[in-house]
Order: C-alpha cells, then structure tokens, then sequence
C-alpha cells in the first residue's frame, strides 16, 4: 500500500490547520459531539487531531497516538492510503452523484456483486445505506415490510439482547440494549424484547460455559412461546457485541439461536457492522467464525475503512423470492436514502477491498490474532482487571471493584476515562466503555505495535490503580 498523503508537518505553513485550542473552542461553542455530556456543554474537552498515518493519529501539538479502536472499529486498512483517497478523487470528478431511484452507477452495481459474492449462502441483495444505524433500521423496515406483505401484520416483536448496540436511529436505538443510552429519550419499546446478554463472564454462579448457553437457549425459546412465535418477526444479532463490551457468545450459541429462528419461523438478522470486512479474519463472520448463513446481515465501518460514510444490508435470495416477482403487484420497498450507493463511497469501498485483497489483510489478522489476544491476556494479572475478552483483532479490557467477587466498580467511577487518559499521556488513544477499554486497533497492526500498545494500556491501568487507593 502506498501510504504517505498527508505528510505535511502539523500547524505548518498559512493553509495549516488552526491552532488546536482555537479549534477546540469552537467546538465547545459551536459542535454539538455524539453522546455530548449536556451537564457539561461547552465543557468537555476533545482530543483535536489533525492527521493520521498507518495506526498513528497525530494531534494538533504534533504528540503521536496509537488509534486502539481503529477510529470507532472501522478504519480496517490504517490511515494514509493513497489507493483509498485516489479512488474517491478519481470518482468525484467522472460522476460525483447520481439518483438512486432512477439510476444507477458503475461502483454501485460493481460493489453490490462484489459484496454478495462475500456474503454467505445465498445473501445475494446488497442495499446500500449511508451507515451502520440506517442499514440496521432498513433490515428492521425490510422485515415490516415482508410480513405485511405475506399478509401477516402480528408478527412484529424483534428480539434483541441486553448491551446489544444496534445504531441511533428510533427503530436500531430501540433494539440496542445498553441502559444508560436511553435516558431522557423515547422508544419503540413495544416493537423489541430483550433477552439476557450472553456476557460468559457475568453467568450466574456455578453455571459452566455450556450451561450458561443451555440456559441462554431456554431463556429464548420460553420467550418466543410464551409470546407466540406468530408475533415475533426477526432476532437481531451482532456475532460479538461490541459497543456492549467484546461480548463473545458461549460455544454453540449462533447456531443454536439459528436453529430456534428457523424452527418458529423468526428472521436471523445478523448486525456484523463491526465484525464483517476483515474484524475476525474474513469478509464476513457469520459463517466463517460461527458457522451460520442468516436470513439478512448488515454492515458499514470496515466496508470504506471509514474514509467515507456507507452502510447496507445483504438479504437472501429465499427471502427476497417471497415478496418479489409477478405476484408482488404493488409492492414496493419504500425504504431509501438519497446517498443510497453513492458513486464517490462505492468507489472508496472498492478500493478497500482491492486493498484488503492484494495486502493479504484477512491473512494477516488470522495469522497475528493469538498473539493480540495472548499479549492482551496478560492484563489478567492486574489487580483491577476482572476480565479479558475477544476474538479477532478486537479484545476488552473489563475492569472490576473485586477480582475474586467479579463486584463491579461503581459506573461513576469512570474507570476507562481515567484509563484513557493516563494512556493518552503515554501515546495511545483506547476508547473507555463504563469501566471497559476497547481494542480494536486497525487491521495493519504489527507485532511490535501491539507490545507499544498493550505495554501503554498496561501503565495507563497501573496509573488508574494508583488513583483508587
Ligand atoms: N450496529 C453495530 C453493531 C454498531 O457497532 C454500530 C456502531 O457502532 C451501529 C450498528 C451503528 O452504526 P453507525 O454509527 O454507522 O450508524
């Protein structure tokens, strides 16, 4: 890969960017951030970055950070990537946009084919979204639509799963299973129930891992009897869910959890908009990892290497047969965006993959995955570190107020704010969840970064022990 863009020195030269505190005061003023503190508006204080190579981010006083969570565990390539930036140029000049509704594009039509040749079984129809929050919500939409359409309106309820994280929009927000992002805000709590996390470490007492799936399943099953597998609709899950804490199901969960949907007639929509393009070693988890082809998978983040908004959902060819074709008078999917398959982030998702493809990428995470997980393992030792988790390139760091107890600290505590912080002094950026640190480095990662980076995370919990005492 070429990389190298950027390589302007930071703050140099009249086009430079602002100073970084300038900046920073205008975002206090002016920007409202995602999950602002409104206690603390125009408060908060943000790293200003001002450029990035491979894992590196470089803030606007030149100090240079490791990126621990890939930007939000999306930037797959690393950053600098000329073939990336050049595809977008190159595409922003032939043809900058076009109507979806009326027409289509050389990138759009290629990246679908491309997609579903990755997908597993027969996930062979790729709708483009603008990202992860509206390809969740248009799989949710889609699943409306096909039970209306197949003359079943009951048959509505989505099943979800405690500290799932499924995007922001009204219908993915109310799927997500994380309590403290639904403070002060309305859902459409009617339309999802939610199910146990199937978190291993916090089973209950003297359950073993496959007990604890046993009991997962029972849990699923006596849910969808007791409400009727008439009114439930579709069971959205990420593989591992992420922003909940690197949740890495118990052995047999997917396919078992496949096997109830298929069994009562429930959609399996798999949400792999962390997990798909390269996160554990392939295009897509689902069957490669957990040896399940679901009825419909979104996806976004590692599709463009975030260096441009895109998003879209794979559904099967079964399902699509049921609701399309001569019978299918009148209907129409009114479900879009204006920058469904917009030609300038199809070009920059093409390019990724070609990327992806001549690096070896999926390649190398599998080869370089034991030795993340076992240098991150090491934490364990900790005093303050409950448990280690992951799989892939992604791991977590859970932080705890008694190892032996597993008693969890106070979430006021902010333990993996603290943590960051001390490692943001040392030259990593990791992304604190509650009292959780979140890796999910870009997929270039070396081995002798992962020791810089674990070595820093390790001081950074040493520094946050010393602040507890
Ligand atoms: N689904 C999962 C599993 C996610 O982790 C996220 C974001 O982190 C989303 C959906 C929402 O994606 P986006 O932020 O691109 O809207």
């Amino acid at each position: 890969m070429t990389k190298g863009v950027w390589t302007r020195e930071p703050g140099s030269g009249d086009n430079g960017p602002a100073p970084g505190d300038e900046i920073e005061a205008l975002a206090k003023r002016h920007l409202l951030q995602p999950w602002e503190s409104l206690e603390h508006l125009g408060q908060s204080a943000r790293t200003v970055l001002d450029r990035a190579e491979n894992i590196y981010l470089y803030d606007s006083e030149g100090n240079k950070l490791i990126d621990a969570p890939a930007g939000m565990w999306c930037v797959q390539v690393g950053y600098g990537c000329r073939e990336i930036a050049e595809a977008m140029a190159n595409q922003a000049m032939q043809l900058a946009y076009n109507s979806p509704w009326y027409t289509t594009s050389g990138p759009a039509a290629e990246l679908a084919a491309r997609i579903a040749d990755k997908t597993p079984g027969d996930l062979n129809h790729i709708f483009f979204t603008t990202g992860g929050s509206t390809a969740v919500d248009s799989a949710l939409r889609f699943v409306q639509f096909y039970n209306n359409y197949l003359g079943r309106p009951e048959k509505k309820l989505i099943l979800s799963r405690q500290s799932a994280y499924h995007g922001s929009t009204y219908l993915s927000a109310s799927c997500s299973g994380k309590e403290r992002d639904k403070v002060f805000l309305d859902f459409a709590g009617n339309l999802v129930h939610h199910l146990s996390s199937p978190l291993v470490y916090r089973r209950p007492d003297g359950m073993t891992e496959a007990q604890f799936c046993d009991f997962l399943i029972a849990e699923m099953e006596s849910t969808i009897l007791e409400k009727g597998a008439d009114k439930i609709a579709a069971f959205i899950a990420e593989p591992i869910l992420a922003s909940g804490g690197v949740v890495v199901p118990p052995e047999g969960y997917h396919k078992r959890t496949l096997e109830l949907c298929r069994k009562h007639e429930i959609l399996y929509i798999a949400d792999e908009v962390v997990t798909a393009f390269g996160r554990l070693g392939h295009w897509f988890a689902s069957e490669e990892v957990f040896g399940i082809t679901p009825d419909i998978i979104t996806f976004a983040k590692g599709i463009t290497s975030g260096y441009v908004p895109l998003g879209g959902m794979a559904v099967s060819q079964k399902v699509m047969a049921e609701v399309s074709g001569s019978d299918a008078k009148g209907a129409v999917y009114s479900n879009g965006y204006t920058y469904s398959g917009h030609p300038v982030s199809c070009a920059a998702a093409m390019a990724n993959m070609d990327v992806i493809e001549k690096e070896g990428i999926l390649e190398h995470v599998r080869d370089i995955t034991p030795y993340f997980q076992d240098k991150l393992a090491e934490l364990d030792a900790l005093a303050l570190v409950g448990d280690v988790r992951g799989a892939g390139l992604v791991g977590c760091v859970d932080c705890v107020a008694d190892r032996k107890a597993k008693n969890p600290l106070k979430l006021d505590s902010e333990v993996g704010g603290r943590i960051d912080a001390h490692c943001q002094e040392k030259g990593l950026i990791v992304r604190p969840v509650y009292n959780m640190c979140v890796m999910s480095p870009p997929l270039v990662i070396r081995e002798r970064q992962i020791d810089t980076m674990v070595g820093i995370l390790r001081a950074g919990i040493e520094d946050t022990m010393v602040d507890l005492e």
